[in-house]
This record gives structure tokens, sequence and C-alpha cells, in this order.
């Protein structure tokens, strides 16, 4: 008895119903990832929303809204390099120091890498990022690594989520790949790291 065989003899409602019980499973699989990721605009990128990691809303009235993007700032955190359960707490702590000790707005990045590969989201990319360095960082959207990468690298998923995050968002502003660069190329500052930095300067985006 061959396979072939095998399907003929099933009836049809049956066949049917397999088909529809595989559909929605398919369906609610991609239902309960929408409610945790969102789309970034233009192309297709899964981006964690503020709400997986629970941030505290903006204080808006400490913030400035910025011109249009010119270029994206690659920083790191300098801090530990969270496991991924500790993710969503690292960006609150993150947060609350920005906001509590800083006096900013809120977190002052606009998307931060984990070393899981997740990205997330973190300040609304319309406003002005901040940082406690001396550059205008009005038109740059800041990107951070979670981590201290002055010795070793982020790791391979976390650089691969840099790489499509850059070129989304080149795509997305019309930048090109000279636009990108990082955070010690404009201001007096270590970030993004030693390691970081060389492995970013051999990029193409
Ligand atoms: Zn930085």
């Amino acid at each position: 008895m061959n396979r072939h065989y095998y399907l003929k003899t099933f009836p049809g409602w049956l066949k049917a119903t397999v088909v529809l019980v595989i559909l929605l499973t398919f369906t609610t699989a991609a239902r309960s990832q929408s409610l945790t990721q969102k789309p970034s605009e233009g192309l297709s990128l899964p981006i964690a929303a503020r709400e997986v990691w629970h941030s505290v809303p903006a204080a808006t009235d400490r913030m400035s809204v910025q011109d249009k993007i010119k270029g994206i700032v690659i920083h790191h955190t300098a801090g530990r390099a969270p496991v991924e359960k500790d993710e969503a707490m690292i960006l609150r702590n993150i947060q609350s120091f920005h906001m509590t000790d800083k006096k900013w707005g809120d977190i002052a990045y606009h998307y931060l890498i984990a070393p899981s590969g997740k990205i997330y989201e973190g300040r609304n990319s319309s406003y002005l990022g901040d940082s406690g360095t001396r550059y205008d960082t009005n038109g740059y959207l800041m990107i951070c690594f979670l981590g201290t990468y002055d010795k070793h690298l982020p790791s391979p998923q976390a650089r691969h989520a840099l790489k499509k995050i850059i070129k989304n968002k080149l795509a997305e502003y019309s930048l090109v790949p000279e636009n990108v660069c990082c955070h010690r190329d404009l201001a007096q500052t270590d970030c993004p790291g030693n390691a970081l930095y060389a492995w970013a300067k051999l990029q193409k985006w």
C-alpha cells in the first residue's frame, strides 16, 4: 500500500478539515505575533514595541521634535549585555536612569538591539535623541546595542539585526550608507567601543 493509495482513501471532508485546522493554527500564531511585534514603517522589519518591555510613557514636554532624518548613529550602552529573559528589565532600567537621573524625556535611543538579535522600539523617532556628550543630535536616528563592546563584538544575531534595521532605515529615509556613523565620529566618547567601532567601519551597509 503506497502513500498515494492512502491519500485516495481519505474522504474529502477529512482532508478539508485537516487543511482548515492547519490554516487556523497559522492564523492564530500570526495574530499573537502581531500583538508583540509591529512592522516598522516602510520595509517589513520585526521590532518589539514599547509595550513589550513595559516602558513608561515619554515626558514629551522634555523632548523636541526633530527635523528630517539625515543620518544613523551607532551606540552601545557600555552596560551589561542581558540574557534574553532580562532584556525588558534592562530596558526599563535604562529608561529610568535616563528619565530620573539624566532628566531626559524618555530613553535616549530610538532603537535598541539585544544580544538575542531582538530589536526594541525606544524613543519615538519623531523626537530628537539625547546624549551625555556634546553634539547636535538633531536629525540622527540613534541605534544602540545593549552591552559593552570595547573588547568583543556584539553577537552574530545582534550584528545581523543591525544590518537589517540600517538597510530598512536607509530606504525609509532615502539615505545612503555614508550617512551611517558611530557616536565617536560625532563627539568625544569611546562609544560604541573599540571592537564594535572597528567592525562598523568595515561594513558597506
Ligand atoms: Zn553613544
